[in-house]
This record gives C-alpha cells, structure tokens and sequence, in this order.
C-alpha cells in the first residue's frame, strides 16, 4: 500500500482528532464546536477558510504552489452526527448524552483534515482545491443547502468527491462505480379520514383502521406489479398510528413510510400511484385520505469519467485488486445534490471486520447507526492519501474535452 509517508508520519495526530470529534458529537446544522475546531486546524495550517454557507458549512481553499491555474477540484466530507445514545465505553465516546458519531462522519472529517493538512504543506499542484467541510448529511439535506447557499458560484469546481466508510468491506479496500450507488429518498405521509364510533356499532362507524390495513396491502402491489422488474424499489410503511381505546372506532389513522429508488421515472410512477392507491382506497370503503410525498435526497448517481479517474488513483495507492465494485444499496446520501450540479464520483472505503472495536461489543463489522459502531482509526491516513492524490493527480492532467 503507497500511503503517503508525510501523512503516514501524523497518523497520530489524526487519530487524537478524530476521537475528540467522536467525544463531542453535534446534529445537523449545530456543529459548532466542530466548524470550529476545523476552522482552527485550516487556519493553523495556513489554509484560507469562508463559514457559514449551509449554516456550520466551512471552506478551506489550498492554492498549488506550481503555477497561476484557475483549475478547482472540491473535496467533500460530512461532519454531523446522530441523535442516538452510544453503548461504547472506551475514552473517546460520546459526552454528549443522546448524540453519536455512529455514521463515521468523524472520521470522514479528519480524512479530509489529513489530506488539507498534506496539501498545504506541500503545494504540489498548479490550482486551487477547494476541501468542503458540509453539515446536516443524516438530515436536513446540508449539501442542498451549502448549494442552495452559493457554494458552487463562490467555489466553482470541475469535480467534486466524497466518500463514506462501509463496515464490512475489508480495511485498506475501497469500493467504486460509476452510475446509481445509492437511493433517492422520499417520506410519505397518509391520512385516512373515516368517522368515529362505538366499536360494537362498526356499521354505524367508517372504520379507518380497516381501510389502513387495505392500503398498506396495496402499496406492496405498486412494488410487484406496477415497477419494472430491473428497476429496483422499496415502500416501506414505518409508522401507524390510530386510536385511543380498545372500544372507539377512531376518527383518523395515519400511515407513514419511505420510498426508494434509483431513477426519476420510478418515483414519479411510484409517486402517482400511491397517490391513486390512497384515494380510490379510501373512496372505496367511504373514507377520505390526504396524500403527502415529500422528496427529500435524490439518487446518488456517480459520473463515469470521474469514477475512472478516482479508480485510478485507488489502484495506484492501494493496488488493482484492492479497488473493487460497489453493487448499489438502498441507503441515501446528500452529495446527490452535489454530484447533480457538478461531475463528481463518491466511493466506499472500507472500514474493516471490526476487529478495531471496543472489547465487549460484539463481533464482527458493527454496521453504522448502531450504537456500538466506531470509525476505524486505521483508515485515517490511506483516506487521507487518497483525497490529496486525487487533488493533485486531477490538477496534473488537462481536462478531457468530453466527460
Ligand atoms: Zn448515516
Ligand atoms: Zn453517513
């Protein structure tokens, strides 16, 4: 493996950040103390920043040292975490009741930290690397917002790249492809209007109960018989919430759930039938039902070129059979966003078989959102390595005039 020595050399030093980032884990659009500890280390480094685009967004833009080019490439890491209570007991958990580093944004963070740290210490490269620290990735969409915000028009990028750990893959391999790599992902809400009453006088009562269980079969239907057996899918209905009492047929019953796939058509095929689903459900047993389908991430749809490129400089550093496919799951991601304004690629880095973890908390690879989850510190620097490789090695080869 050809990490790079510079960065091997303070693997420490992004070891200790990074578990005082898992220490102090913030929600989306509350990082505060950590914008601000990055904002101190890009400073400390020489590195101008600009805060405040997606709220707690920051910036850091590194200039090469090899000439005058006006070439930008961005790097991209999410820095929030998850409102869920962690059940590790080692030195760096959570201080923070409630609220947990358990995507390993933590580290994703200090991923990026090591490659800026690198970068504007050497310079290597003529142009400029924008390293885009972004907010509000497991909610509220900070990457839409740090957009919505002018991220692109105050740093305009040929490329922009991200990657996320994958408890699972084997430490020290990375897993990229291009095209669809994850879901967009849709919230929908049902409101099934029927009328209350006594429950031993149901024909009295419109029950919306009854008409609920109708409509959760239904939706299924839209999966095995209305979608395109190759595009895949999923409805899932998460929440049901009716009634009081074991003796009131309740006036409402509220269904709620997500929606995902890869392709626009399908979700708007899915989008106009569960809408149908719901009314003519509802209108069949003479009830009435408010549909709401509300998009929130799009898919995360890797551009080729880009892809190629990041493949490249994976083999490079890690070697061919160290850099495998990525098959699509299911989970959403908001660099979609980013990857949607401008080409860019996002890749897997493998996070091990979580033999790194804390004794006592099980075996094998902790999946992410569970409280017994931990960044592995082992990755920091081959992260590291990859994001200022790529920096440079973009930099270093002119433009290809199609993409
Ligand atoms: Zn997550
Ligand atoms: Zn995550």
């Amino acid at each position: 493996m050809n990490i790079l020595p510079a960065i091997a050399d303070q693997a420490p030093v992004l070891t200790a950040i990074r578990r005082d980032l898992h220490a102090h884990p913030e929600l989306g659009f509350e990082e505060v103390r950590t914008s601000g500890l990055i904002a101190d280390k890009l400073t400390q480094w020489g590195i101008p920043i600009h805060r405040g685009l997606g709220k707690t967004g920051v910036v850091g833009t590194i200039r090469g040292r090899l000439g005058s080019s006006t070439r930008a490439i961005g790097l991209r890491a999410d820095i929030d975490a998850l409102p869920m209570a962690e059940h590790n007991t080692f030195a760096h958990a959570s201080r923070h009741p409630g609220k947990m580093h358990a995507c390993g944004h933590d580290g994703h963070t200090t991923m990026l930290l090591g490659a800026a740290q690198y970068l504007a210490a050497t310079r290597n490269f003529d142009g400029l690397v924008h390293v885009i620290f972004q907010p509000a990735e497991e909610f509220g969409g900070g990457g839409q917002v740090m957009i919505r915000d002018g991220l692109f028009e105050k740093f305009p990028v040929e490329a922009v790249f991200g990657m996320h750990n994958m408890p699972g893959i084997p430490e020290g391999t990375v897993a990229a492809s291009p095209g669809p790599i994850l879901a967009s992902n849709t919230e929908f809400k049902a409101v099934i209007r029927g009328k209350g009453g006594h429950a031993a006088m149901p024909h009295l009562a419109i029950d919306p109960i009854a008409v609920a269980s109708q409509m959760m079969q239904a939706f299924q239907t839209i999966i095995s018989r209305n979608r395109k057996p190759l595009e895949a899918a999923v409805i899932s209905v998460t929440t049901i919430h009716a009634g009081d009492s074991f003796n009131i047929i309740p006036e409402t019953c509220e269904l709620t759930g997500t929606v995902r796939a890869y392709t626009r058509e399908t979700l708007d095929m899915i989008e106009r039938r569960m809408g149908e689903v719901a009314e003519y459900t509802a209108a069949a047993y003479g009830a009435r039902c408010d549909f709401q389908f509300n998009r929130l991430y799009p898919a995360t749809v890797n551009h080729a070129y880009e892809t190629a490129f990041a493949r490249e400089v994976l083999v490079e550093l890690l070697g061919a059979e160290r850099v495998v496919a990525q098959a699509p799951i299911m989970a959403a991601e908001d660099f979609s966003f980013m990857l949607e304004a401008v080409p860019g690629s996002y890749c897997f880095i493998g996070n091990g078989d979580g033999s790194h973890r804390d004794v006592g908390h099980g075996d094998g690879p902790c999946n992410v959102h569970n409280g017994s989850y931990d960044f592995n510190d082992a990755l920091l620097p081959l992260g590291a390595s990859f994001l200022s490789r790529l920096a440079e090695r973009w930099l270093d080869r002119p433009l290809p005039s199609v993409r």
